[in-house]
């Protein structure tokens, strides 16, 4: 794993910052102190480590932003503008070739490549060996980070519908939402695990038609908001209480700045639509005791929208 620290070291020090926050990722909290040590050694700043969640760059530290100087924030690629914040990246760094060539026969000419932060370095010579080995390959840009072949939980906008799909990456969150988004199958390149596979989103799209089809009878909702700054949609769900009510439904909006399910327990709704971030509503379903639809899945309940033009829910 590469830590791009000196040259955020280097910025505090052009800035003369004096206070210094720091946020990290659960996965990388075991460096936290190292980090802390270093800054406060080579700046002479006094460092302040975040504790609360840090999910993604929709995530800010809003309450120690105010307390420091600087914020610097670990592994996630910008959104939004604050100047008080450095984005810090983080790389891991792995030999794609082998995974690659298993990934080619299983490719048409026409690829568009995806993939999370951590690999955005690994691109160039992905694409490279891509078209030395004849094919064509699509970069297309993030719409919520600006990059190239960028995809987050909430916005698959780099990836190209038309074009056969590869996702370079750990895990199945990232192929499974652009598998859902682009409803066709995803050929994911997983270094951590040294494996291609075949994704697709086929059972959870039932999955998700199952779960609304339950809740086309039911009469009450919680519509779910995050303070978190970027992933705040407060007029979305102002906008879907108004639907409901004139449906005759009872809805009510219950803010939060995390989504805890515990603090959901005692509330008498019979499902909540969530319009924070969407990897809850797809990644955690299954731990919550009672439904949680999207935005979109919702507007099917109230009649407005139909089963099969539902489309993955993202943050625009
Ligand atoms: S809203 Fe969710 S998916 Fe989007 S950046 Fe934040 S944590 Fe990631």
């Amino acid at each position: 794993m590469r830590i791009e620290l000196e040259k955020a070291i280097q910025e505090v020090k052009r800035r003369g910052a004096k206070r210094v926050g720091i946020q990290l990722p659960d996965g990388l909290r075991r460096r936290a102190f190292e980090i802390a040590e270093e800054i406060e050694k080579e700046c002479n700043s006094e460092v302040i480590i975040s504790g609360n969640t840090c999910f993604g760059a929709c995530d800010i530290d809003f309450h120690l932003l105010e307390e420091v100087d600087v914020l610097l924030h670990f592994a996630h690629s910008r959104i939004g503008t604050s100047e008080k914040i450095i984005f810090v990246e983080v790389s891991h760094e792995f030999e794609f070739s082998s995974l690659l060539s298993e990934a080619l026969p299983l490719l048409g000419r026409r690829v568009c490549v995806t993939t999370t932060a951590q690999h955005l370095k690994a691109l160039g010579s992905v694409k490279r060996f891509l078209e030395e080995n004849g094919k064509q390959v699509i970069l297309k840009r993030s719409r919520r980070t600006g990059n190239l072949g960028e995809v987050l939980g909430c916005d698959f906008s780099a990836v190209e519908r038309d074009a056969d799909l590869l996702f370079i990456g750990t895990g199945d969150f990232h192929p499974l939402g652009i598998s859902l988004f682009a409803e066709r199958e995803v050929i994911a390149a997983d270094p951590l695990k040294n494996e291609v596979s075949v994704v697709n989103g086929e059972k959870i799209r039932r999955k998700r038609y199952l779960l609304i089809s339950k809740c086309l009878s039911f009469e009450k909702f919680g519509i779910l908001v995050s303070t978190k700054v970027h992933q705040r949609r407060l007029n979305l769900a102002r906008v879907l209480k108004k639907k409901a009510k004139e449906r005759g439904l009872k809805a009510e909006i219950i803010m939060f700045d995390t989504i805890l399910f515990d603090a959901l327990q005692n509330f008498d709704a019979e499902a909540y639509v969530n319009t924070a971030c969407p990897r809850i509503t797809y990644d955690d379903t299954e731990l919550h005791p009672k439904p949680l639809l999207t935005p979109d899945e919702f507007l099917v309940i109230l009649g407005e929208k139909e089963f099969h033009k539902i489309s993955m829910d993202q943050m625009h």
